[in-house]
C-alpha cells in the first residue's frame, strides 16, 4: 500500500473508529441531537444534528403528515448533516421514519415526536414566593454507590481528595427531599448535572462534555426527570444549571467539530480576562472585548462561539429540550455576560416565547448595581441593549449583607451598606425578581464571613428571607457550615450524613449539634412562615434610614404588614417607634414570628443585641 494510502487509512481509522469498519455496510449514525422532540411546540422549526462517519454523503428523505425537511446543511466536516424540519401545528405525536441512503447502503432512523405534558404557558417558573436551595450534587448525598465509578469515565472517585469526585448523586438528592421540604425551601438548584468526562476536577459540573446527557456518576437522564417529578410531588420546583459560555475539552463536538469556528481559536492559548465590565463599557477596545468574549475560561474549558448559527441553535434547542423533557421550573445560566450578549438576548427571547411564564436567572458576578441591572429585561440602557433576562444574581446585595453585621454603623458602613444597595433599585426593572443570597458555591460561606457568630448568621438569614427578591440558600448554610472561598474543595465540603459510614448525619435533629439545631430551627421557622406570606412575596417595601445602629423596614400590602428590625449594636436597645407611624398606624399589636410571642406595645420595642426581629402586625 502506498504510504499516502496507509496514512489516509490510519486517519480514517482514528476518525471513524474500528466499529464503523466492522459494519461498513451500515450507514454510521452515532448521534442525533436532539434525540427526540415534541409535537405542538410554538416554534415549528427544528434543527436536527446527525453525526456519523461520512454521514454527509447520505441522501436523506422522509414522509410524515405535517412535517417536512425544509433544508439540509452540510459542513466542512463530512461527519455531520444538519436537517431542518418544519413541524406544523397539524403534526401529531408519533414516529417519523427518516431514511439515510448512500450507494447500496440504507438506514432508517425512527425519530420520535412526543406528546407534550403541558402547554408552554403552563410552565410557571419560580418567583419571589420561592426560596431556592443550591446544592452541589457530588457533595450532598451518595444515594447509589454503584455509580461512583462508571467505566469510560476519565476521573475515578476519590473522597479523600478535596477536588476529587466524592460520589454524591441524583438518588442522594431524592433521598433528602423530605429533609428539604421540612426545612421549608420551595425550589432546588443543582450545580450542573450534565456529563463532565474530564480527567480531573469534574465534581463541580461546569465542564460539560455532553449537553444532552446526565453524568452517569449522577445517574441517567431518566433519573433526573424522575427527581424533578418527585420534587414536584413534594411541592417544590427544579431549576437547572446550564452553561453556554464554554464546554469541557473532552466534548465530542470539540474533538471532532462540524466547523472549526464552533470553538474560539487563538494562535496560542488565551484566557478570558473575566472582565464583565466589557459587556456594558461604551469605551471598550476590541482587543479587550475579544479577550473577554472569546478567551477560554481555562485550558480545560474551550470557549464556544455562539455567533456560529448552527451552534447557537444547538444550544437554544438544548435548553428547550431539557425544560420539556425534565419539566423544569427554571434555568440558572452560568457566566451569563461571557458569551456574546446578542446571543444571550436571543436565547432568552426564544425560551420565553415558548414558555412565557418561565423564569431564568443569569449569573452576573458583579457587585456594581449598574452592571447587573443592565442585563435584566426591559432595562432602559442608553446603548439600546435588551437582554430579555428576567432575573439576575444580586451580588451587590450579597456583598452588603456579608459586611454589614461585622461593622459598626457609619455614614456608609454597617447597615447603611444594605440601605445604599436597595436605594439603587430604580435601576432594576424587576428588583423583586432578583435572586438574592448570602453565599453560593463560588464564594466564602456566610458563616465564615461573619466569624461563625450565630447571632450575625440569624440577622443575615432574617434579612435575606424578608427583603425583596427570590432568596437562595447554599447547602449547609442552614447549619452554619463554614468554608472559605479561597479553597473551593473545602467550600464545597460533603454534607455530613450523606454517605454511608459518616460519623453523624446533619439531616437529623439527633445528628446536629446544639448550635446547628438552633440555627436550623431559626431558619426553618422563617422559611415555613414565609411560604404562605404573600406580603413577603409581593408586598411593597418601605425602609427608614438606619439610625443608631438600627434598621427598620416594612413589607406591606393594603391589608397586611410585616415590620423587620435589625439591631446591629452589641447591646440590647429599646426602640421608640414614633418615627415609623406612617406604617404602624392602624396596628395595635404584633406577633414575633420566631418566638411566637405577642408584642402588645408597639410604641416601644425591646431589641436584643445583634438581632433581627420580625413582627407580623395585627389590627
Ligand atoms: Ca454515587
Amino acid at each position: 500500500m502506498p504510504a499516502k494510502l496507509i496514512l489516509r487509512s490510519v486517519i480514517l481509522l482514528i476518525l471513524f473508529g474500528s466499529s464503523a469498519f466492522a459494519q461498513k455496510q451500515q450507514i454510521d449514525i452515532q448521534r442525533i441531537d436532539p434525540a427526540f422532540w415534541w409535537a405542538g411546540m410554538k416554534n415549528p422549526e427544528l434543527q436536527v444534528l446527525v453525526y456519523g462517519a461520512n454521514i454527509s454523503a447520505a441522501t436523506v428523505t422522509m414522509r410524515y403528515p405535517g412535517v417536512e425537511i425544509t433544508r439540509i446543511e452540510k459542513t466542512e466536516n463530512p461527519n455531520y448533516q444538519f436537517l431542518f424540519l418544519n413541524i406544523s401545528a397539524e403534526a401529531k405525536p408519533g414516529v417519523i421514519p427518516i431514511t439515510f441512503a448512500s450507494g447500496k447502503k440504507k438506514r432508517v432512523l425512527n425519530y420520535e415526536l412526543k406528546k407534550r405534558e403541558k402547554s408552554g404557558s403552563e410552565y410557571t417558573g419560580f418567583n419571589a414566593s420561592d426560596v431556592i436551595y443550591l446544592l452541589m450534587p457530588d457533595r450532598f448525598a451518595n444515594g447509589d454507590e454503584t455509580n461512583d465509578y462508571v467505566a469510560g469515565m476519565l476521573e475515578k472517585p476519590n473522597r479523600a481528595e478535596l477536588f476529587g469526585r466524592h460520589g454524591g448523586d441524583i438518588k442522594g438528592v431524592e433521598s433528602k427531599l423530605d429533609y428539604l421540604k421540612d426545612l421549608g425551601v420551595t425550589a432546588l438548584w443543582l450545580n450542573p448535572v450534565l456529563e463532565n468526562n474530564q480527567a480531573h476536577s469534574t465534581y463541580h459540573g461546569y465542564a460539560i462534555s455532553d449537553f444532552y446527557k446526565v453524568d452517569p456518576r449522577f445517574g441517567t437522564n431518566e433519573d433526573f426527570r424522575i427527581l424533578t417529578k418527585r420534587t414536584h410531588e413534594k411541592g417544590m420546583k427544579m431549576i437547572m444549571d446550564m452553561v453556554f459560555n464554554h464546554a469541557g475539552s473532552e466534548t465530542w463536538f470539540v474533538k471532532d467539530p462540524p466547523q472549526k469556528d464552533w470553538v474560539h481559536q487563538f494562535p496560542e492559548y488565551t484566557n478570558s480576562n473575566y472582565r464583565l465590565s466589557i459587556s456594558i463599557d461604551p469605551y471598550a477596545s476590541k482587543v479587550d472585548t475579544d479577550k473577554m468574549q472569546q478567551g477560554w475560561f481555562d485550558r480545560h474549558m474551550p470557549d464556544l462561539n455562539q455567533h456560529n448559527k448552527l451552534l447557537a441553535t444547538y444550544l437554544i434547542q438544548n435548553s428547550i429540550w431539557w425544560i420539556e423533557y425534565a419539566q423544569l421550573d427554571g434555568i440558572r445560566m452560568d457566566t451569563h455576560p461571557y458569551p456574546y450578549k446578542d446571543f444571550m438576548s436571543a436565547w432568552c427571547k426564544q425560551v420565553l416565547d415558548e414558555y412565557p411564564n418561565f423564569n431564568i436567572v443569569g449569573e452576573v458576578w458583579e457587585e456594581r448595581v449598574l452592571l447587573t441591572s443592565y442585563f435584566q429585561r426591559n432595562s432602559k440602557n442608553s446603548d439600546g441593549y435588551q437582554g430579555n433576562l428576567p432575573s439576575i444574581t444580586d451580588f451587590p446585595l450579597k456583598s452588603a449583607l456579608n459586611t454589614a453585621f461585622n461593622e459598626r454603623d457609619g455614614w456608609e458602613e454597617g447597615l447603611l451598606r444594605i440601605y445604599y444597595v436597595l436605594i439603587q433599585d430604580f435601576a432594576y426593572t424587576e428588583p423583586n425578581n432578583n435572586v438574592i443570597f448570602l453565599d453560593n458555591h463560588d464564594i466564602t460561606r456566610f458563616a465564615t464571613s461573619v466569624g461563625e457568630d450565630i447571632n450575625k448568621q440569624k440577622m443575615g438569614f432574617a434579612a435575606l428571607l424578608t427583603l425583596r427578591g427570590i432568596p437562595q440558600l447554599f447547602y449547609g448554610g442552614e447549619i452554619g457550615m463554614p468554608g472559605d472561598g479561597g479553597n473551593h474543595g473545602k467550600l464545597r465540603a460533603d454534607m455530613p450524613g450523606g454517605w454511608k459510614g459518616d460519623t453523624r448525619s446533619v439531616f437529623t435533629e439527633a445528628g446536629r449539634t446544639a448550635s446547628e439545631n438552633e440555627l436550623f430551627h431559626y431558619i426553618s421557622t422563617i422559611l415555613n412562615w414565609r411560604k404562605s406570606k404573600s406580603v413577603i412575596h409581593n408586598g411593597k417595601l418601605m425602609h427608614f434610614i438606619p439610625e443608631n445602629g438600627i434598621y427598620v423596614y416594612f413589607r406591606y400590602t393594603d391589608t397586611e404588614s410585616v415590620m423587620v428590625i435589625l439591631n446591629n449594636n452589641s447591646e440590647e436597645k429599646t426602640l421608640t417607634t414614633q418615627r415609623f407611624n406612617e406604617r404602624l398606624q392602624g396596628f395595635n399589636s404584633a406577633e414575633n414570628i420566631v418566638t411566637k410571642q405577642t408584642v402588645s406595645n408597639l410604641q416601644s420595642i425591646v431589641l436584643p443585641g445583634k438581632s433581627a426581629t420580625i413582627l407580623e402586625l395585627r389590627k
